[in-house]
């Protein structure tokens, strides 16, 4: 950064000084975030018009771009970090982990490999380390960090496919193989999009995933799943993985784990265990129930990302088969050639080659809140969540839709005068249409056996039970409408 070089980056002054007014932007926009609405008023093409479409040829000051960002990025923020954004996972940011991207972005160092930056490697390590503790994992459960839980089931579902060695299909792959039997993925009706996507990348297609069919509480039937695996091997097909899923995206509903997995141990199949939401719960001894039976599941994705206020993005993948999946992805090149190496290189166990320096994030929030401190935030969420099933449960307009064992609270107003399904669905519809443009309260929808249902989360650093009080009333206020 120095002043001397015409061709160097910007002046250390200059960084330091609008780092400064940037960093205390963002303070104040954190701190003043609830006199925004949650969402933004805009449509498709709002934001882009207010933009210069041509790249600047000259240079421009800083300055005027931060200037930029009140007057036209603002507009079109979805604000995730709003206390009362109830929708989705809310992954919401802290400052320790905003300051720790800062640091990240600072070294910029690309952990490909441990010599490319031992103390990534190794903090990352330790951070899988943490991690296992926190969580209550078993001791071989080895880990890596991937940007997202679509990414890490991705290289589970790949693991879990060289797994089959005698196929050789990292040598010959799949197409054009008549002694390739068809390849079986099995997983819930609720699993994650995210799976199907795996399945399409690796060339299984979608037709080999078999969905299996869950109970009242939306959780996959163990005997379902027995039955399907013997009909399918009668036909001649080759069941390869399962995916549970210990927290399901609609309704957080836990898949039984330890009937599924003595299942797949008997069966020699991978189980990949889909818990990228409720994992975080594991925290808390009281929500290690969802795990029981977890040392006998192959591979594990957490995303703390999604409910340990670790700015977007960082997943967790959990194996206690890392010689395959580091059979399934790693070569050697001349130009770098890892294989006589003792140290881990991360990128042998990884589809891409650079990655980034994300353990310094959990390394600052879990040593500026403590574990202790994570808990009990996680906790409080899964208070308030209960609380707010416990007004629903004693209203006579509203109902509560699935168990409510984490953040989360499914249910769906039912007017006294209205009887027909359809009729019943749209209201809801419209009522969660209203209850968003109010730019009060972002919730989020879902599915459920043909019923249109509300969902609430409930698992923002900032979200307190003043923000669910307040919310309840808003939605009592505009179904009565
Ligand atoms: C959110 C979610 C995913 C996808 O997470 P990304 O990190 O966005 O890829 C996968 N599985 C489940 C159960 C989820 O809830």
């Amino acid at each position: 950064m120095s002043n001397k070089n015409t061709f160097s980056d910007m002046p250390v002054d200059e960084f330091k000084k609008l780092g400064h007014q940037l960093v205390n932007w963002v303070a104040d926009y954190i701190d003043g975030i609830e006199t925004r609405p949650v969402l933004p008023d805009v449509v498709y093409g709002d934001i882009k018009k207010k933009l210069e479409d041509q790249p600047p040829f000259k240079s421009d000051k800083l300055k005027n771009i931060i200037s930029d960002i009140d007057e036209k990025i603002i507009p079109g923020i979805t604000h995730w970090n709003h206390p009362d954004f109830m929708a989705y996972f809310n992954s919401t940011s802290s400052g320790p982990g905003i300051l720790a991207d800062l640091l990240s972005s600072g070294f910029n160092a690309n952990v490909m490999a441990w010599h490319t930056c031992p103390s990534a490697t190794e903090l990352e390590e330790l951070m899988i380390g943490w991690y296992r503790e926190i969580f209550n994992l078993p001791e071989n459960f080895w880990g890596i960090v991937y940007d997202t839980a679509s990414v890490s089931s991705f290289h589970a579902i790949a693991a879990a496919r060289e797994y089959l060695s005698d196929l050789e299909i990292r040598k010959k792959g799949m197409a054009g193989r008549n002694d390739l039997p068809p390849l079986r993925i099995y997983a819930s009706e609720h699993a994650h999009l995210s799976i199907s996507k795996a399945a399409i990348a690796l060339g299984f297609g979608i037709e080999a995933i078999r969905k299996i069919p869950s109970d009242d509480k939306f959780r996959m039937i163990p005997a379902v799943l027995k039955e399907a695996i013997e009909e399918d091997k009668k036909n001649g097909l080759l069941p390869c993985c399962i995916v549970a899923t210990v927290g399901t995206t609609s309704t957080t509903s836990v898949d039984p784990v330890d009937d599924i997995s003595t299942i797949c141990n008997r069966e020699n199949i991978w189980l990949h265990i889909d818990a990228a939401y409720a994992g975080n719960a594991a925290i808390l001894p009281e929500k290690r129930w969802m795990f029981k039976g977890i040392e006998k599941a192959n591979s594990l994705v957490v995303n703390p990302h999604k409910w340990m206020f670790t700015p977007f993005d960082f997943s967790l993948l959990f194996t206690k088969n890392p010689g395959i999946l580091k059979r399934a992805f790693s070569l050697s090149a001349e130009y770098f050639d890892t294989s006589k190496d003792v140290a881990v290189n991360y990128m042998d166990y990884s589809i891409q080659q650079g990655r980034r320096f994300r353990a310094l994030k959990p390394w600052f929030i879990m040593r500026y809140f403590g574990v202790e401190g994570l808990q009990n935030r996680i906790r409080e969420h899964i208070h308030l969540a209960k609380m707010f099933s416990e007004w629903i449960e004693s209203s006579d307009d509203f109902e509560v839709s699935a168990p409510v064992d984490f953040g989360v609270v499914c249910f769906r107003a039912i007017p006294q005068n209205i009887t027909d399904v359809d009729e019943i669905n749209s209201f809801n519809e419209r009522l969660i249409n209203k209850i968003n443009k109010t730019g009060k309260l972002f919730l989020s929808h879902t599915n459920l056996n043909g019923k249109f249902i509300l969902r609430i989360c409930i698992s923002g650093l900032r979200t307190q039970e003043e923000h669910v009080k307040k919310a309840w009333k808003l939605i009592n206020e505009l179904s009565k409408e």
